[in-house]
């Protein structure tokens, strides 16, 4: 394992600053930012507070930290400005040299708006090195490392529709990632590990180019190969990404509780407080390299939804979650705990502890580290002191962050003793053969409950006699996410999550008047920022 440095990454937000045609000088945008402004920067963010630890660097092959930027680039600076994203993307290690031109983006012809004309590098033609080996050897010698590299893409695209390949398509358009050579090959400043163009508007454009610069990679350990593959799909993974509109991410605004809500596990992230195979995560991302800031064209990002759009949904091909009950002996007694044993290859988003076919505990998955989430984990999650004695089937669901489930297998055992009477079990449970249980949900939005496990969303919320099956949500007055006739509103103090009300005003609970104002509020505020944000995006 790569031993900590005092240091961290070493990033600069302006690089993803306008540039206005291509052909100009980059060199001057890659100043330095040092530790201490990175610290500084880290303490006042929005959302939970970053926490900056001791981290591995990313090393460029001179040893000094290396930035992954992507450029601000004109939608009409394409060929295919605008056209249908092609579902392709082709990974080229350059065997023998890339013969890279300056000009119009089309990937077709090798031809980006990228490389930079200066004294090293006089006309509009460049050469980019071939894939390499930490120690400088290609062609076959580097195949297990390229191999590893392509996996790595593949399965951190595979959610969505699009193929990627490292046989070049030989009609049609697609995007081209050279995962290859240095940035002085195109005339770029040797700190840089990748550039990508990202269109002025964020939409995703066709037919471009990105450019990771395998050979600038290295780490602290040099015998560390999987560290070091896993660093250059990191970058081709980002760098594809801009090309899709995607832009940098710092913060989740819930995701990754266990990490501080570190962006660290998604490959837009600038951050390494956390690493291991890096995903475009189902998570609402604050943007910013080193500190939070809105999103180029947006206030958040959220990867793998935006990716969604481009290219529509596809199968996951990483490992599902493995799940299973370390401390329970059938027949034996439930304690006041459960072990439970799961990991997942993309990580563990929840735990979740199953009785008599109900969820009554759950656990958030476990911090990632420098190698990602350890797999399996241990997790030990408490008995709710309010589980009835009963005879008690028990189940743990691993969940990964895209929902895949795993259960574990079933272990009977007794909590107490038998129940003999539905009376010592739960709202709405019947006893039968000394075991608690509810009869499977029923209940759709919207109809009337007094417990939540008759809802077959698991909520029943409101009060009194005027509760309502109703379902988690997210308040976004721009996307409602709740089903038809049914808005989103906040619940208690937060502005960000609440529950699927009625829409009209007939017939709701007080609870429900009361809560609406709250989600007015929450508009007039998206309102406001949503103003800021159209004005900061000026300067
Ligand atoms: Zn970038």
């Amino acid at each position: 394992m790569a031993a900590p440095h005092a240091s961290i990454e070493v990033m600069n937000r302006q690089t993803c600053g306008a540039r206005p045609g291509f052909g100009r000088v980059l060199a001057a945008r890659w100043a330095v930012t040092a530790w201490g402004v990175i610290a500084m920067a880290a303490g006042p963010a929005l959302a939970a507070p970053a926490q900056v630890r001791s981290v591995t660097t990313t090393l460029t092959a001179d040893g000094v930290p290396g930035v992954r930027v992507s450029i601000d680039t004109p939608v009409t600076a394409t060929a295919m400005s605008y056209a249908t994203i092609s579902p392709t993307i082709y990974l080229e290690r350059c065997r023998g040299g890339c013969k890279v031109h300056q000009g119009p983006n089309d990937a077709r012809t090798n031809t980006s708006t990228i490389p930079v004309t200066g004294s090293q590098h006089p006309g509009l033609d460049f050469t980019v090195g071939e894939f390499a080996t930490s120690t400088g050897q290609v062609g076959t010698a580097a195949n297990n490392d390229w191999t590893a590299v392509v996996t790595c893409m593949k399965e951190v695209y595979s959610p969505f529709g699009v193929t990627v390949t490292d046989a070049r398509p030989t009609s049609g358009t697609y995007h081209e990632v050279i995962i290859a050579g240095r940035p002085q090959d195109i005339g770029l400043t040797s700190d840089i590990l990748g550039v990508a163009p990202l269109s002025n508007d964020c939409s995703p454009i066709d037919d471009v180019m990105s450019f990771t610069f395998a050979n600038n990679h290295t780490v602290a350990d040099a015998s560390d190969l999987t560290a070091r593959r896993l660093s250059i799909c990191w970058t081709a993974a980002q760098e594809s990404a801009h090309a899709f509109g995607l832009d940098h991410e710092y913060s989740f605004v819930t995701g990754n509780a266990a990490n501080g809500h570190s962006a660290c596990n998604d490959p837009m992230t600038y951050r390494d407080d956390c690493g291991g195979e890096k995903f475009f995560r189902n998570e609402i991302a604050n943007c910013g390299e080193v500190s939070s800031r809105e999103c180029k064209c947006t206030k958040t990002q959220n990867s793998h939804q935006k990716l969604l759009t481009v290219f529509g949904a596809g199968t996951p091909i990483t490992k599902p979650p493995s799940s299973r009950l370390a401390s329970l002996a059938s027949g034996g007694m439930l304690g006041n705990s459960v072990s439970v044993q799961a990991g997942a290859q993309r990580g563990v988003a929840r735990v979740a502890l199953y009785f008599n076919g109900f969820p009554w505990a759950e656990q958030l998955g476990v911090a990632f580290q420098s190698r990602g989430q350890p797999d399996p984990s241990s997790y030990n999650v408490a008995v709710p002191a309010s589980l009835p004695n009963s005879i008690v089937d028990v189940k743990a669901i691993a969940y990964d962050d895209l929902g895949v489930a795993t259960e574990s297998t079933v272990v009977t055992v007794t909590k107490g003793a038998p129940c003999t009477s539905a009376s010592t079990c739960a709202k709405g449970q019947k006893c039968e053969a000394g075991k608690c249980f509810w009869d499977p949900a029923v209940g759709e939005i919207g109809d009337s409950c007094s417990y939540a496990q008759f809802c077959k969303s698991g909520l029943c919320s409101g009060s009194g006699d005027d509760q309502l099956c109703s379902q988690n949500c997210t308040v976004d007055p721009t996307a409602d996410s709740c089903p038809d006739g049914f808005a989103c509103v906040a619940s208690g103090t937060t502005t960000t999550s609440g529950t699927c009300q009625p829409s009209d005003n007939g017939g709701c609970c007080s609870a429900g008047g009361q809560d609406r104002r709250w989600w007015v509020h929450a508009g007039l505020a998206a309102l406001v920022l949503g103003m800021v944000a159209r004005r900061r995006r000026r300067r």
